[in-house]
């Protein structure tokens, strides 16, 4: 294994009120590797990807970035390296090009309209660049925040349940996008889903969630009976 994994959490946790919503967590990963977390709704998998963001402040533990505290680094450069997908895309009103010319906006580069038609080529979207985003469907929405993320040019991603709210079909494309592009971007992946079967055919590792603990960490073949 590698001794200088991309990203490492240590007892990482947080505590709200009197619940601990996660407990913990010692994970560590690999660059390039896709760790899929799985557990059941409510154990803690968006509170962790959150911290691991910096978007919540651990209450312990640490979180370490290429072996440095990530409370070394500014928190939007923190955000540009590591990157975050959720659920629902959250597009602010206005044109594809707007949401994804943001990102890197806040950090003085204005992208040309070239790198955004790149970039959407990319995601399979070319041509939407002028496009509202209140009339884009699901799963093109998703592809405008996968979009979005990469302008970023980010070392890691985190992927809260990005295909759950999709209907199958979309699910299935937007899944085999972001596999291929996580290949060959080599983009260090936390993904979480509550699908056992996609963490079986997406994940490199496996952790297991319960109750705010990593309860299990392995292969996926060791993880998840056939
Ligand atoms: P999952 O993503 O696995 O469904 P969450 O991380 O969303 O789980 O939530 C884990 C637990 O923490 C839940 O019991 C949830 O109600 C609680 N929780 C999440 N965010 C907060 C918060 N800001 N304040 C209090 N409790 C929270
Ligand atoms: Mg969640």
């Amino acid at each position: 294994m590698d001794s200088n994994p991309k990203l490492r959490t240590e007892n990482l946790t947080r505590v709200v009120g009197e619940k601990v919503i996660v407990a913990g967590v010692n994970l560590t990963v690999q660059a390039g590797e896709v760790m899929m977390v799985v557990g059941p709704s409510g154990s803690g998998k968006s509170s962790l990807l959150r911290l691991i963001n910096r978007l919540d402040e651990p209450t312990a533990g640490r979180v370490y970035l290429d072996g440095r505290d990530y409370r070394e680094l500014p928190p939007l450069a923190l955000r540009r390296r590591v990157g975050m997908m959720m659920q629902m895309a959250y597009l602010f009103p206005g044109t594809v090009a707007d949401n994804i010319r943001f990102g890197p906006r806040q950090r003085g580069v204005e992208l040309p309209d070239e790198e955004i038609e790149r970039l959407l080529s990319r995601v399979g979207l070319a041509g939407f660049g002028g496009r509202d985003v209140a009339r884009l469907s699901g799963g093109e929405a998703q592809r405008v925040a996968l979009a979005r993320v990469l302008a970023n040019e980010p070392e890691v991603i985190l992927l809260d349940e990005p295909t759950s709210a999709l209907d199958q079909e979309a699910k299935d494309a937007v899944e085999d996008l972001l596999q291929e592009i996580i290949r060959e971007e080599g983009l260090t992946c936390i993904w979480v889903t509550h699908d056992l079967h996609q963490a079986a055919r997406m994940a490199d590792r496996v952790g297991l969630m319960e109750k705010g603990k990593l309860i299990r960490i392995g292969a996926p073949e060791e993880m998840i009976d056939a």
